[in-house]
């Protein structure tokens, strides 16, 4: 093994790691406190405008074409939304050739384990991130090598084989609640809104998971774009006020996706200066505190602001 660089990260301690149960947890409560209805085994099919109404057209349970109108229409229906294929609108941007391992697992390890630790390596990158103090770590490995779509489901043998084959000495993996065998994309749609339907979410952008932030920016179009359809229906906020949801989303999307995109390239290129650059730069980078405060800001997405703080201190509103 020549392992190019191993170290602790310092600066991520508050970062929060959620397991997927305990979002489809939060999911569930949030749906009791605010009795929104959840058609469970539906799927949308289509949707057209005419006379200012959408039509829009779903598939129950049974395989029965159920037909509706609404006001506004969010598609929100991760990478392969169906909202933004009916609308005919391209997602553009690319792959990578990489293949991902990610393991939602129990470690237990001979040194002790707390924070963020990176492993770059000549195959491939390997983390670990923290859930908790308890040895609980989504394990993620990235090789070198090209994704090979006929592989089978990842095993825990196998992320297990590759920590041993890459990472320090002695680390088993056990109790996993999520294996997963993926590749990443970078792509964008072109506009995040037409009349009144919208994109919010993996429908409108997706991203390489480097820096955690694909959740985080669908939840602030969530935010951004429910709390303005709010103000439109509730407290008479112009129409004019929805058109602030693209200007606001599109750009943090695109600077998302260009971020995570260098930062994903820099991680999986092998050659000899980005190799040294990961030994001996960014070992000493990564501890100087501006660019850690820096760093922080921008993964946490904690430094964007909104553009209609005009219109809702107007209507004096503030966000809940
Ligand atoms: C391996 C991996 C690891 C990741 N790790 C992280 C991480 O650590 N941190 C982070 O922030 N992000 C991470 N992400 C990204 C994150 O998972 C996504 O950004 C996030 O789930 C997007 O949420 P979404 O609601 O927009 O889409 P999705 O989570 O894809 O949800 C879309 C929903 O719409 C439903 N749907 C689809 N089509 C239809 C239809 N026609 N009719 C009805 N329903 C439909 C689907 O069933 C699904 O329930 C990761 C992604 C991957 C692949």
């Amino acid at each position: 093994m020549f392992t190019l660089g191993t170290y602790q990260v310092h600066f991520l301690t508050f970062w929060c790691f959620l397991k997927v149960k305990r979002k489809d947890r939060w999911r569930n409560g949030s749906k009791k406190k605010f009795q929104s209805q959840v058609d469970r085994e539906t799927e949308f099919l289509d949707v057209q405008e005419s006379d200012q109404k959408l039509n829009f057209k779903l598939k129950g349970p049974e395989g029965e074409i159920q037909q509706g109108t609404c006001r506004y229409l969010i598609g929100a229906g991760g990478a392969h939304s169906a909202v933004r294929k009916s609308l005919g609108l391209k997602f553009e941007g690319g792959d990578y050739n990489n293949e991902f391992m990610l393991g939602d697992v129990h470690v237990k390890s001979p040194q002790r384990m707390k924070g963020l630790h990176a492993f770059f390596t000549k195959e491939g990158i390997l983390a670990f991130f923290p859930f908790d103090d308890s040895g609980n770590f989504r394990v993620i490995y990235g090789d070198f090598k090209n994704f090979d779509a006929a592989k089978k489901d990842l095993t825990l043998e196998e992320l297990q084989f590759k920590v041993d084959q890459v990472g320090p000495k002695g680390i088993v993996l056990s109790d996993p609640s999520w294996l997963s065998r993926f590749r990443i994309h970078h792509r964008m749609a072109p506009c995040f809104q037409m009349g009144s339907i919208f994109l919010a979410g993996d429908a409108a952008h997706i991203h390489s998971p480097i820096g955690g932030q694909g959740m985080n920016t669908g939840i602030q179009d969530a935010l951004s774009l429910c709390f303005k359809i709010y103000l439109n229906l509730r407290r008479g906020a112009p129409f004019e006020l929805l058109k602030g949801y693209e200007q606001e989303r599109l750009p943090i999307a695109k600077d998302v996706l260009r971020a995570t995109d260098l930062a994903t390239q820099f991680a999986l290129s092998n050659s000899l200066s980005t190799r040294m650059v990961k030994k001996w730069l960014l070992p000493f980078l990564i501890e100087h505190t501006p660019l850690q405060k820096k760093m922080a800001e921008t993964i946490s997405q904690l430094a964007i602001s909104r553009r209609d703080q005009k219109i809702r201190s107007n209507l004096k509103i503030q966000y809940p």
